[in-house]
């Protein structure tokens, strides 16, 4: 599939400058607005102008004080003297033959993670990293052979947006489509955007870093400044538990369990989680889920490995299981890595799976594999900084 002359791929130099103005001084990306105010009146300036930051940071994309018109000049010196706006620096950012891009962001530490753009005819979807690496070890996800190195913070994973919307040109007052939205009382100009859905399947369990993604996902649904709506945000998880509790009451986004399998037996090996976390335990908190968030489906996502999970009884199984939760099953292909112990089960095999499903009336979507040319298939992203096999957290 994959046909060179269609990447382009540039390594991008701004990688090590813009990581360096982000350790210098301290980062106001990824605060809240309490935060900010915070930050900002203890350094004199009235606390208003927080809020015309905020504006400045995710509606207009600033990465400079000196960007911020509405601030006098003293006050975005005395800003500049002790913070910094700029985002993670860029080393690599490819785009596929079919429009997905992928950046790999660079932080101040030197470590990296990756960030996809999935354009789609009626959405744009970003998959968003929360972790480098990944503590546990699901045996088909490449990410699960690098070991865990850290968390990220708020702003990593906001700085995450913020290059994918400088790449896609879509801050107010860019040019380009526009379309007026309103949020209470402001009304304001748009980009058309492309960018309207976020997922946390990148890199990490972003459970093992709830408070770092609950904040994050705080600042993304800010009407006045990102305004993805709670709707346009999935979390996916290979189920923390009690985190689903949590994840319900805090914030009510979408919710996605990589189940991948419909026996405790199969799943204590391939997802090892379930060894913590059984399937029945891990299905009471999706039907605890869907009654505190109502209205919503949970998507359950399910990767066809040849012959390991992908029969017609597992297919039957799986409706047996799901019923009385309102859900939506994502059939994926396998996405094969170098060395990875699975192949993809075949199409008929996937389109068979997928018809018992609907047969069970549930919603089962195959989803197409993207970015095959440039590694940002699901389960694919891994820094190329690190790929030694590293020790796993035990469960
Ligand atoms: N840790 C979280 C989120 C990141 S993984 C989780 O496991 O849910 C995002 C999704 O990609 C998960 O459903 C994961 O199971 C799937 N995935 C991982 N490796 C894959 C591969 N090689 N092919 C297809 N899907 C994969
Ligand atoms: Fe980690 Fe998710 Fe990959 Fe499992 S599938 S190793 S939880 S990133």
């Amino acid at each position: 599939m994959s046909d060179s002359t269609t990447i382009i791929e540039k390594i991008a130099s701004n990688a090590d400058t813009s990581a360096e103005a982000m350790a210098v001084l301290p980062n106001l990306v990824g605060l809240s607005r309490e935060q900010l105010k915070e930050k900002v009146t203890a350094l004199g300036i009235e606390g208003f102008r927080a809020n015309q930051m905020w504006q400045a940071m995710y509606t207009r994309g600033a990465t400079d004080f000196s960007q911020m018109s509405n601030i006098k000049k003293e006050t975005q010196s005395l800003l500049a003297n002790h913070f910094s706006i700029a985002r993670a620096g860029v080393s690599r950012n490819a785009v596929s033959f079919d429009q997905t891009q992928k950046w790999l962001l660079k932080f101040a530490d030197g470590n990296e993670v990756e960030t996809v753009f999935i354009p789609d005819s009626n959405r744009g979807t970003l998959c968003v990293s929360s972790q480098v690496g990944c503590t546990l070890a699901c045996t088909f996800c490449h990410t699960g052979t690098q070991r865990l190195v850290r968390n990220l913070t708020p702003g990593e994973i906001i700085t995450q947006v913020l290059v994918a919307r400088d790449g896609l040109g879509e801050w107010a007052g860019t040019t380009g489509k526009t379309k007026t939205q309103t949020h209470g009382k402001i009304t304001r100009e748009t980009p058309d955007r492309q960018l309207t859905n976020i997922v946390f399947m990148g890199m990490g369990e972003p459970m093992f870093n709830y408070d770092n993604v609950v904040a994050a996902c705080r600042i993304m649904m800010d009407s006045d400044g990102l305004a993805l709506s709670r709707r346009k945000i999935t979390v996916s998880t290979s189920g923390v538990v009690p985190r689903i509790r949590d994840l319900a009451k805090d914030v009510g986004v979408n919710l996605a369990i990589s189940l991948h399998a419909v026996t405790d037996e199969l799943r204590d090996v391939i997802v090892p989680i379930n060894r913590k976390y059984p399937i029945a335990e891990l299905l009471d908190a999706c039907r605890e889920y869907v009654r505190l968030v109502p209205s919503r489906r949970i998507m359950f996502e399910y990767v066809m490995l040849n012959g390991v999970n992908d029969s017609p009884e597992d297919a039957h199984k799986l409706v047996k299981l799901l019923e009385g939760i309102p859900s939506k099953v994502n059939l994926i292909p396998f996405n094969p890595w170098p060395g990875a112990p699975y192949t993809c089960s075949s199409n008929n095999r996937i389109h068979a799976f997928g018809r018992i499903l609907i047969a069970g009336g549930i919603a089962s979507p195959i989803r197409k594999t993207r970015g095959e040319d440039i590694m940002a298939a699901c389960g694919q992203l891994k820094s190329m900084s690190e790929l030694k096999k590293g020790q796993k957290v035990r469960l």
